[in-house]
């Protein structure tokens, strides 16, 4: 009983699904995910990204992706970011950016399902899906309709307090996909004169936290004045981070397990 697949899912190969997951908003999902997209192209795979969050998208505009996504026989085609990340959101479909999105539950379930079944994704390494924040109906739909190999934890040292991750990782426990592992984004901020590391909100917890809950720890990410310049110009391709290279190169390791 093989559900039958749509012209779009028949002209794509997605060789591994991540969903990238947070407990709350603001701990820099979007960006993460972005940037996670950006290294893995870097280390020469072919990465898309679907924006789940049908009601906050941020991706197009990190990339300063603006133009419409286009139509054809086979399905919606995904635009390209400058160097070339595929990218599919609901802001790449309405007619202005700061348009609100007034949709019921359902409905935007139904969008995110059809962005995975009627966008020709193409050939791709990887998919990351920008999940919304939090454990509500567009996670849920995502873990049960798609065929999601994976998921990434992003946390920061607030949330990490909330305890709102666990409750992320208890439900993607439910629904049977591995944890690939955590990132604590914001953990510290680098002076760049002296290079002094300063731990803003105390000592990063990540790695305990990852511990405790048996996740793979991928690294911790500073709080980078540059990262939020670039993203807010949609020039993040321009980013030039080790430190998330490292993290993706960990991540790809883990995938590969
Ligand atoms: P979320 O998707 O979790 O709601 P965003 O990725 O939209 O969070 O990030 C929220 C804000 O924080 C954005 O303005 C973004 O540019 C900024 N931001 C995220 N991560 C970092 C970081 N490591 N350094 C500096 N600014 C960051």
């Amino acid at each position: 009983n093989e559900p039958k697949l749509t012209d779009a899912q028949k002209a794509s190969h997605i060789d591994k699904i991540i969903a990238v997951m947070s407990g709350k908003g603001g701990v820099g999902k979007s960006s993460v995910t972005s940037m996670l997209a950006v290294s893995l192209m870097r280390q020469g795979y072919k990465v898309g990204i679907l924006d789940a969050d049908i009601t906050g998208p941020s991706v197009p505009r990190i990339f300063g992706v603006t133009g419409r996504a286009g139509v054809s026989k086979t399905g919606i085609l995904a635009p390209q970011s400058r160097d070339g990340i595929k990218l599919m959101s609901l802001n790449l479909m309405i007619e202005t950016e700061d348009d609100p999105v007034i949709l019921r539950g359902p409905l935007i379930t139904q969008i995110v399902n059809q962005f995975y079944t009627e966008v020709v994704w193409g050939d791709l390494d990887y998919l990351l899906i920008d999940l919304p924040p939090g454990t509500g109906d567009v996670p849920i739909t995502v873990f049960q309709s798609l065929p999601v190999d994976g998921v990434v934890m992003v946390t920061s040292p607030q949330s990490l307090a909330n305890m709102v991750v666990r409750k992320a990782i208890k439900m993607v426990r439910n629904y049977k996909p591995p944890i690939y592992g955590l990132i604590e984004n914001m953990a510290y901020v680098q002076c760049s004169d002296c290079n002094h590391r300063m731990e803003v909100f105390g000592k990063p917890q990540g790695k305990d936290e990852a511990e405790r809950t048996n996740i793979p720890f991928l690294g911790e990410l500073p709080l980078d004045p540059t990262l939020a310049q670039l993203s807010d110009a949609g020039k993040v391709e321009d980013y030039q981070s080790p430190v998330f290279d490292q993290i993706a190169k960990r991540l790809a390791e883990e995938i590969k397990k």
